[in-house]
């Protein structure tokens, strides 16, 4: 498995930081997680064609996180030589639907999902789910940001796990949900002297790391205050493993 933080930021533009998205390859399959604005010239940049995604996954709809969710369904439509073999997945919380349908109405046809090339699914919001698609299993947690705000757990054919919080407050329950994965991608959008509700400080991400006993731990979704802190020295006060504060286009490999 192989993960790339396509944007380690947030909704503040930054020149050192792209938006929200990860990708994860597991078991064959490109998955990406988020995706800001810009995401889709970050996939470019990385290397990784937008028409060689099988999934996307959205942990809730803050616009930061979906803010390309409308102009991927376009360019499945409109850019030429767009081609795959099995449509893409598109995964979310209850109200993906009725988030596609309120966009749908303002763009018209230009939005019209074409059912070969895209499949809406919605997951549960209210309690952890998991789902085959094989090779590989896919598994949610509700967490503590908006009533549709999920962590996701990837785990492949051999075994191997990672876990994406989300946005997400300290929660007894994402402790629970990373327990013993290999790589946990966690959000850290605050710096240790300013803790905002909904999000992680360091402190607070090291301490469900530890909990968790994760293998290895990512600190993403910094907002540009956290940039004259080092979040990962905070972090090892609570958690003895090894913590990378990620920046764009860094790749780590299970
Ligand atoms: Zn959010
Ligand atoms: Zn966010």
């Amino acid at each position: 498995m192989q993960v790339i933080i396509l944007g380690s930021g947030t909704c503040t533009p930054s020149k050192r930081r792209a938006g929200p998205a990860t990708l994860v390859k597991a078991g064959g399959l490109n998955i990406l997680i988020d995706s800001a604005s810009g995401t889709l010239r970050q996939l470019e940049n990385a290397g990784i064609p937008y028409s060689s995604i099988d999934l996307i996954l959205y942990t809730h709809f803050h616009i930061d996180h979906i803010g390309e969710f409308a102009p991927y369904i376009f360019a499945t439509k409109y850019a030429p030589g767009f081609y795959r073999k099995a449509p893409v997945r598109i995964m979310g919380a209850e109200g993906l639907a009725g988030l596609y349908e309120g966009m749908q109405k303002v763009f018209g046809q230009w939005l019209e999902i074409e059912p070969d090339k895209i499949i809406l699914e919605e997951i549960p919001s209210h309690m952890p789910c998991a789902m085959q698609i094989p090779p590989i299993i896919i598994k949610t947690c509700p967490v503590l940001h908006t009533p549709q705000s999920l962590a996701y757990r990837i785990e492949d054919e051999k075994g191997k796990s990672i876990v994406i919080s989300g946005d997400t407050d300290f929660t007894d329950e994402l402790c629970e949900f990373a327990k013993g994965a290999d790589l946990f991608v966690c959000e850290c959008a605050c710096p240790e002297n300013d803790k905002r509700p909904g999000h992680l400080t360091p402190s607070e991400a090291g301490r469900i790391a530890a909990s968790a006993g994760v293998g290895r731990l990512l600190l993403t979704h910094f907002y540009p205050a956290c940039d004259d802190h080092d979040a990962a020295l905070s972090c090892r006060k609570f958690y003895d493993g090894d913590v990378t504060a990620t920046e764009d286009f860094m790749c780590f490999d299970i």
